[in-house]
């Protein structure tokens, strides 16, 4: 059972998994007659991969994708026999057998991981399940058009690798007006053509937001589960990690006291300051040094000086004299603060914040009021 106060951990990052189920559903809702599985990639964007992905089963996703094998294993563990995992890099060379030995689908990216995965199904006497990924212009990973024409002409390829899923994804989802968009649904529309009645795939959170025809049959939303909109067009979405930090000391400062490593900050006059039990090895970024801020009860708190490993510095003037306590609880994300705000500050995007977000929060589960156990 999680502890309302956990005096062993100076910052509690809160996760409402019912934020996060009713995220999906509204994808889900919206994409229908498609289906929508969920990105779980990166421990589910750093929330926590083993409660989120069993709780979005229950309410009814089928299809799950991670990066990497060990994250697939690790999932296959969390979720048992029935959902399909799938695993957005491919595998790499010697982990061929782990992988089909764990009830798991590759994605296959290149000629040489289709060459691989089919000699284990050759060995083994039977057709293997995999993904085929297409390059439709994101030049990152999949098959160019010639190879895809290949591998459709080759019936031994059929034979032993059993197709679940033809996919490609958008450089430019977050954008709905760019053409870049239109131009790779047309290159996946060749490739889908080549493989007749395989379901396919293209939308990311951003492509399920995008109309109707970059649904297809299956999308793959990632960071809108997440309570982040991937664009303008995203509307609804329900915000998911709130983080908060506590005052470890207060004190007040001369005019002309510098703050912190360099000195980086100089009061300009007297000032009031807290020192906030959160730093760069937490995930708060650096870059935010004399820059962000953190924030009581709608109060904004500016950054005093320059992040530390495990503390920073706020300029706490605004409040009156008994606001804050040591021990108090400010807030870094929440109502006042949201990701993309950080993200913007901090010269990166939402994505990068929250799986950094580090593992010294005391982390909590909640599903709306409810704490979870
Ligand atoms: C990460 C990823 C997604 C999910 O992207 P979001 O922008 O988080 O929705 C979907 N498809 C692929 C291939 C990915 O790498």
């Amino acid at each position: 059972m999680a502890k309302h106060l956990c005096p062993t951990s100076s910052s509690r990052l809160t996760i409402d998994l019912g934020a996060i189920r009713d995220n999906y559903r509204l994808i889900a809702a919206r994409i229908a007659p498609a289906m929508c599985s969920a990105v779980v990639k990166a421990d589910a964007y750093g929330l926590g991969a083993a409660r989120v992905a069993p709780m979005l089963r229950d309410a009814g996703c089928g299809i799950f994708f991670v990066a990497q094998l060990g994250e697939a294993i690790a999932l296959r563990e969390a979720l048992g026999a029935g959902s399909e995992i799938l695993i957005l890099n491919g595998v790499d060379p010697g982990g061929e057998r782990l992988c089909a030995d764990h009830g798991l689908i590759p994605v296959l990216n290149s000629l040489s991981q289709v060459e691989r995965w089919r000699t284990l199904a050759r060995e083994r006497g039977t057709a293997l399940p995999a993904a085929l990924q297409v390059d439709s212009g994101m030049s990152r990973l999949g098959l160019d058009a010639r190879s895809v024409a290949t591998l459709a002409d080759d019936a031994a390829f059929t034979r032993e690798v059993s197709l679940r899923l033809l996919m490609t994804h958008l450089a430019c989802a977050d954008a709905p007006g760019n053409s870049a968009n239109e131009a790779q649904l047309a290159r996946f529309a060749l490739a889908r053509a080549r493989f007749p009645g395989v379901p396919a795939s293209i939308a990311n959170s951003g492509g399920s937001f995008l109309p109707e025809e970059f649904h297809c049959d299956v999308a793959r939303p990632g960071i809108a589960l997440y309570g982040v909109a991937p664009s303008a067009l995203a509307e609804g979405l329900r915000p998911v990690a709130t983080l908060a930090a506590r005052v470890i000391q207060i004190r007040e400062i001369e005019a002309g006291t510098g703050v912190g490593y360099g000195l980086d900050y100089i009061a300009s006059e007297r000032r009031r300051l807290a020192t906030v039990g959160i730093g760069y090895a937490d995930g708060w970024p650096r870059h935010l040094s004399n820059v962000g801020a953190v924030w009581h009860q709608g109060t904004r708190l500016p950054i005093t000086g320059r992040v530390s490993m495990d503390s920073l510095t706020v300029d706490i003037s605004a409040l009156p004299d008994e606001a804050l306590a040591e021990g108090d609880f400010v807030e870094l994300l929440g109502p006042s603060q949201t990701l993309d705000d950080v993200a913007g500050e901090a010269g990166t995007i939402a994505y990068e914040i929250l799986t950094q977000l580090g593992r010294r929060h005391e982390r909590r589960y909640v599903d709306g009021a409810q704490i979870c156990a």
